[in-house]
């Protein structure tokens, strides 16, 4: 179905927003280098080196503010290129740093003065271009539907980026596969269908505690309209569940936050004027399942200063949080044991911590846990695994080191941000451990079909039933 929204062209949304707001003056003032930090910090910790820590980032950036340091000096651009943005530094600061602003201010001279590695632009160019990232990303969920990339997946640079690929897939059938039961599908079966499950479009039982349907609109984004298909789709099932309106939104684009992360203010501005326009209707609120695109949404507000973008960013929800709101309704038992991995920019930027374990507590049956290090960055960080492979890698390991030392082992490993799954999923693949990755809505979802809460879905069949029984 589609929503009203989105009537304005983007020449409306440029008349809604102001100029672009002040920057705070300096968001790094509060460091006292007291080091509470330091233990928090994934590259200070794969690293040892203090430039790799958020107090000698802090340092490094005030050096470049006060022009004691300039960006052509090789090793200021080093160490904080290999910062992840991931802000895990932030809840431990007993001083309140807003080292995420500081980043995003020094990135944003970074840029201005250096400009990017040609790789970066390359691929940050993809994304500001739907006609360039739709294909792209379209190819490569065909090329997944053939097998190869899971066949290929490894530990070198080419199979860690076959096995990104792989695990974008909907892995519905990992609980069987784990637990070692029979039904599992033919090989050589295409992949996308080996997994009985509702039809995308099914309609859903109403839940009788929900009599008024707020409206939901689903931001789509790039990533997730493409490779993660599937995700939407459970989201909207799962909301319409507990009693949501979802509506489709036409006009929308890429959410920008890569480009923000790297200091492309204005490629970041550009995008998130489309979607401001795509989103100006009328709407309850607008949900995101990828926790990156929620928290930059969120703040749109600060990216792009006015009335509109403020009052869009205070819309935005994370799925998780729409379902915890409503309950969530529960569905039938799943017998998995699942290991939930925090996304930083849920955890950290959008400070939501329960509402994804209260959706994987309304599956009777599932054996949820945090390991150790579940509140840590797995080293994803936007592009930063493209960029930055062997920190990205080394920041990774520690939390693959995790999933196999845990007794008994995680089914699954469930986390809601796309690049995390890719990160984690291509690491126990590479590990060859038996553990797959799933969005906590996928969860929910296979749990609802289950419990039959979906008018006219397949009938959940032997090989669902391996997974929930
Ligand atoms: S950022 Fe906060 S925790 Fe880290 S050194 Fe500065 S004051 Fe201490
Ligand atoms: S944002 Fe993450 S990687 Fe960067 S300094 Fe803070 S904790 Fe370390």
């Amino acid at each position: 179905m589609t929503g009203g929204a989105g009537a304005h062209g983007r020449g409306g949304a440029e008349e809604l927003i102001a100029p672009a707001p002040p920057r705070p003056s300096d968001p790094l003032a509060p460091c006292v280098h007291c080091g509470f930090c330091l233990p928090a910090c994934p590259t200070y910790l794969a690293t040892g080196d203090e430039a790799d820590s958020p107090r000698g980032r802090i340092l490094l950036m005030r050096a470049l503010d006060r022009e004691e340091m300039t960006s052509a000096d090789a090793a200021l651009v080093e160490h904080l290129d290999a910062c992840l943005g991931c802000r895990g530094c932030e809840p431990v600061c007993p001083s309140g740093v807003q080292y995420g602003r500081g980043l995003e201010q020094a990135r944003e001279r970074l840029f201005a003065e250096r400009g990017l590695p040609p790789l970066a632009r390359a691929v940050l160019g993809v994304f500001r271009d739907q006609r360039l990232w739709r294909p792209l990303f379209t190819l490569a969920r065909l090329f997944r539907s053939t097998g190869v990339p899971r066949a290929l997946a490894g530990g070198g640079r080419l199979g860690f980026g076959m096995g990104m690929v792989a695990a974008t897939r909907s892995d519905s059938r990992t609980g069987a596969r784990a637990h070692g039961r029979a039904g599992r599908p033919a090989e050589g079966a295409p992949e996308d269908t080996q997994t009985a499950r509702p039809t995308d479009r099914a309609p859903v039982r109403l839940s009788a505690r929900a009599p008024v349907r707020p409206r939901v609109a689903l931001f789509r984004g790039c990533v997730m309209d493409t490779l993660f298909r599937h995700v939407h789709e459970a989201t909207r099932r799962t909301l319409e569940a507990n009693g949501y309106q979802v509506v489709e939104v036409g006009g929308q684009t890429c959410c920008g936050a890569l480009h923000e992360h790297a200091g492309d203010r204005q490629g970041a501005t550009a995008l998130a004027l489309q979607n401001l326009a795509a989103f100006s209707g009328e709407t309850d609120f607008i949900v995101v399942n990828s926790a990156g695109c929620g928290a930059l949404l969120k703040e749109y507000g600060h990216l792009l200063g006015g009335v509109a973008a403020e009052a869009l960013g205070a819309r935005v929800r994370d799925v998780s949080e729409l379902l915890a709101a409503a309950g969530p309704r529960h569905g039938a038992p799943i017998d998995l044991h699942v290991a939930y991995d925090a996304p930083c920019h849920l955890q950290h930027a959008q400070r939501v911590h329960d509402a994804p374990l209260a959706v994987l507590r309304a599956i009777p049956g599932l054996r949820l846990r945090l390991l150790p290090g579940s509140d840590q960055c797995c080293g994803s960080a936007g592009i930063y695994a493209v960029l930055k492979p062997e920190m990205a890698r080394a920041v990774l390991d520690r939390k693959i080191r995790s999933f196999a030392d845990a007794n008994p082992r995680p089914d699954i490993v469930t986390t809601g941000n796309p690049g995390c799954l890719m990160q984690i999923g291509a690491g126990l693949l590479a590990a060859r451990l038996p553990i797959g990755v799933a969005h906590p809505v996928e969860i929910l979802d296979w749990s609802y079909a289950r419990a039959g809460l979906y008018e006219g879905a397949e009938t959940p069949g032997r090989r669902d039933a391996e997974v929930a029984k």
